[in-house]
């Protein structure tokens, strides 16, 4: 038995009496910053096992910097509170963990981040997989761009930033894709909606640079230590032409919600076979293990949390 919780305004309570006010700032203009994080169970030990915590919240954290937000804890709080609430809510199945710091303020026509005061909360739910596919999916080139650092910085996970993923996720769900690719200002290949994204050619694994617009994925750094370790694949960070994409060996993504997803096929053509490529199957297997707090190597990686019965 679970029992759902959330981390709001200092203290531990039901998520369903979590609530925000309908002046809530953030609520009007996407003024906040999330993180996403997955909590993998491990049956075999009877542990949540929290990818990459700390480097979730290093993140949140500068984004905080960049919208003047105030979280009053530090990394190691925040780590603390997030295997509290983990353990609190009782969950034993993959979790996806939320926190979101934000302009709490109820005030609705102000657009001065410095006159608002801030909130924090984080809520943990149950969550399986992201693209609902172990195969390969189908993608295409999304016709919106992926905004500029020059417009709002997409290094960050802010939250109003959003809209550009979701708009360009929504046409290509609509149109029969199962994901976009977005194209930076430049016309680059920048990442997919949710998730980096590599391209493989002639055994060299391309991805675009974080100066392209793309976010700093955490796993997208997990995919190149692998790569370059243990794979001993080469790898290079530049810029990326559209066409590459469809002359590519293996296209594949990677993200904390979608971990290392095959692409079969962009714009109707096929990758490669079509199917999952060598290199992201190899990628596959050695991620899963990992983030499962399987491998012992990657122990470091992996925060336990232990729920606690109801
Ligand atoms: N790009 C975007 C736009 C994302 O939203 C995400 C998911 N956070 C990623 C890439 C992958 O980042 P990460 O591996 O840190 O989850």
């Amino acid at each position: 038995m679970a029992t759902p919780t959330a981390y709001i305004n200092g203290e531990f309570a039901p998520l369903a009496d979590a609530k925000v006010g309908i002046q809530t700032h953030a609520l009007h203009y996407g003024t906040a910053v999330f993180e996403g994080i997955r909590g993998n169970w491990n049956a075999e030990h009877e542990t949540m096992y929290i990818y990459k915590l700390r480097e979730h919240y290093e993140r949140l954290l500068q984004g905080c910097k960049m919208l003047w937000i105030d979280v009053p804890h530090t990394v190691d709080e925040l780590c603390g509170i997030t295997v509290e609430l983990v353990e609190r809510s009782g969950y034993r199945e993959d979790l996806y963990i939320r926190p979101v710091a934000y302009k709490a303020q109820e005030m609705v026509a102000n657009l001065n981040l410095r006159a608002l005061g801030d909130g924090f909360f984080c809520l943990a739910v149950p969550f399986g997989n992201y693209i609902d596919s172990d195969g390969a999916i189908s993608c295409c080139v999304a016709s919106y761009r992926r905004i500029d650092d020059t417009m709002v910085p997409p290094r960050f996970k802010l939250s109003g930033l959003y809209l550009n993923s979701i708009l360009a996720k929504t046409d290509a769900v609509a149109s029969g894709f199962e994901e976009a690719i977005m194209l930076n200002m430049d016309g680059h290949v920048c990442e997919g909606t949710g998730e980096n994204i590599f391209v493989a050619h002639k055994g060299v694994v391309s991805t675009p640079t974080i100066e392209s617009n793309a976010l700093p994925g955490i796993t997208r750094e997990t995919v190149l230590g692998l790569l370059r370790g243990e794979l001993g694949v080469a790898v290079q960070e530049r810029s990326i032409d559209r066409s590459e994409l469809y002359t590519a060996d293996e296209v594949f993504l990677s993200g904390t919600a979608a971990h290392v997803q095959g692409v079969g096929s962009v714009d109707h053509r096929p990758v490669g076979s079509g199917g999952v490529g060598p290199i992201t199957r190899r990628l596959q297997e050695l991620y899963f293990p990992i983030v499962r707090g399987g491998n012992p190597a990657y122990a470091g990686s992996c925060t336990p949390a232990r729920p606690r019965p109801a």
